[in-house]
């Protein structure tokens, strides 16, 4: 995988997607968080659950259907307030996406275990055809010589583009504010 920072970046940097004027910051850290939590997966593995199956890592919360639900619970519990009437779907939809971003990332990594996109109803594990991103260490030893050297590719390979889309998606809006 590659490494929670760089999921939940790409979270939050498709925030500027759908930014409505001055969001509170709870808007960034939910997309943040979406698109870290499915790999909390792993706690499966230390209860014993079998590399590879449906519940293990990469199964379940990396798939599509698991992206919309919980960008729709997420949506429904932090984004209650009236201020939010109108812009609920494009919240729920911000977070799907953000959620769906990190399977979508594992799957250009040069990992062993695919991702299970259409879990539940199809366990099959895919990966991308290009797969530029070494593997991360995982946990504390992301802290490591080698965890370095890994998010050194990472910040080109992900939070380079990223910020330039989340940049992209700023400069068309304001072009378009100056303009009205
Ligand atoms: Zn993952």
């Amino acid at each position: 995988m590659p490494s929670a920072f760089s999921h939940a970046f790409v979270g939050a940097a498709l925030g500027a997607l759908f930014r409505r004027p001055g969001p509170p910051a709870r808007f960034w850290l939910a997309g943040a968080s979406c698109a870290a939590a499915p790999d909390l997966d792993v706690i499966g593995l230390w209860f014993g659950v079998p590399w590879g199956s449906m519940l293990g890592h990469r199964g379940l919360t990396h798939s599509l259907a698991f992206a919309v639900v919980l960008g729709g619970v997420v949506a429904a519990l932090l984004f209650r307030a009236p201020a939010w009437r109108g812009h609920r779907l494009a919240a729920w939809l911000f977070l799907s996406l953000a959620t769906a971003s990190h399977g979508l990332l594992d799957a250009m990594n040069a990992a062993v275990t695919g991702i299970a996109f259409f879990a539940p109803f199809d366990d099959t594990r895919y990966f991308l055809p290009w797969r530029p991103i070494p593997v991360s260490p995982f946990g504390l030893r992301f802290f490591s010589a080698r965890g370095f050297v890994v998010f050194q590719v990472e910040l080109l390979m992900i939070w380079l583009p990223a910020a330039s889309l989340a940049a992209l998606a700023w400069t068309a809006r304001a072009s378009r504010e100056s303009r009205r």
